[in-house]
């Protein structure tokens, strides 16, 4: 156990669930202890008076955020170590789980304090124990990154992965997210699109890739979507890492014999390979050099 493992006689960080969409889901505890404490770290205090007038706390607040936490995070841990107890809040769910809190969690640690959880809803987990996919083991990936290039490394890695695989995504990027999983886990795939939970039009849309998508296609994305998709099938594994095994050629070959005209089969094979495009190409001139 290291020094900074051993905690002082200072104040108390807590990091505390707050609803989804649903006012009432706030626990008699966190509500409690949201009352009582000194201080409340909000990711955006307006938001969050909302949810403290509902329950007539009166704790002042203070903003907490992506943008602020390299400056507020050691500020607020001074406050700690005077002795305050403050609570950590998102807009909605757990804090530090695609949102602000994990940072302060982790400066609080190293500064000694004492950290605790007031557990509650968190979008991810809601959507995962009501999807009717396998829950023994999953992998949480948030948002998809926004650069395309690391977009695809990550589904070009995850693609064979047997676990159940979690997703945030909203409304305006649902289309284009859907497809990327088409792509690199085929449409076949069983997934659930779990949108507005807890709110008044809370959905669980049940189906293959392809068949969310043209549900989708009919009905306008609305709302704010948590995507849980079916682990690979490990027959479907072995298949796929036996096509990583092909040679260029064989690529090649594979694609055009899908109906792929020669460079985009060339295209296709270079991803599926991780090969570059230029590689591919100068593999198939060696081979067609060797076999003329
Ligand atoms: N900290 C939150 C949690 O613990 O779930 C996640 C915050 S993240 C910034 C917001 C994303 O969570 C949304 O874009 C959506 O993907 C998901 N989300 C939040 N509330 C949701 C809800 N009521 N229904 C479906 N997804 C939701």
């Amino acid at each position: 156990m290291s020094e900074n493992n051993q905690q002082c006689e200072c104040g108390m960080l807590y990091l505390s669930a707050t609803p989804i969409g649903n006012l009432e889901d706030m626990t008699y505890r966190s509500v409690r202890i949201l009352a009582e404490a000194d201080l409340i770290a909000a990711e955006d205090t307006r938001h969050t008076r909302k949810l403290l007038s509902h329950y007539d706390i009166h704790t002042p607040a203070t903003s907490y955020h992506e943008h602020n936490k390299l400056v507020k995070g050691p500020e607020l841990v001074q406050k700690l170590l005077d002795g305050l107890t403050i609570v950590c809040v998102s807009d909605a769910g757990l804090p530090g789980i695609s949102d602000p809190g994990a940072h302060l969690a982790m400066l609080a640690i190293e500064a000694g304090i004492k950290v605790s959880p007031l557990p509650g809803a968190n979008a991810a987990l809601s959507a995962l124990i009501c999807s009717g996919l396998d829950t023994t083991a999953f992998t949480f990936y948030g948002f998809l990154p926004k650069s395309s290039k690391k977009r695809t490394e990550l589904l070009q890695r995850i693609a064979a992965s047997p676990e159940t695989l979690i997703f945030y995504e909203a409304p305006h990027h649902l289309m284009g997210t859907l497809e990327l999983l088409s792509k690199y886990f085929g449409q076949e795939r069983a997934m659930v699109a779990a949108r507005e939970l807890t709110k008044k039009f809370e959905e669980f849309c049940r189906g293959t890739i392809g068949e969310i998508q043209e549900y989708f296609q009919s009905n306008e994305p609305r709302g704010e979507f948590v995507l849980i998709v079916a682990g690979c099938d490990p027959q479907q594994a072995d298949s796929n890492l036996a096509e990583k095994q092909l040679s260029p050629m064989e690529a090649v070959a594979k694609f055009e014999a899908e109906g792929m005209p020669r460079k985009e089969a060339m295209r296709e094979a270079a991803k599926l390979l991780g090969m570059s495009r230029r590689d591919v190409y100068q593999a198939i001139l060696q081979a067609e050099t060797v076999n003329s």
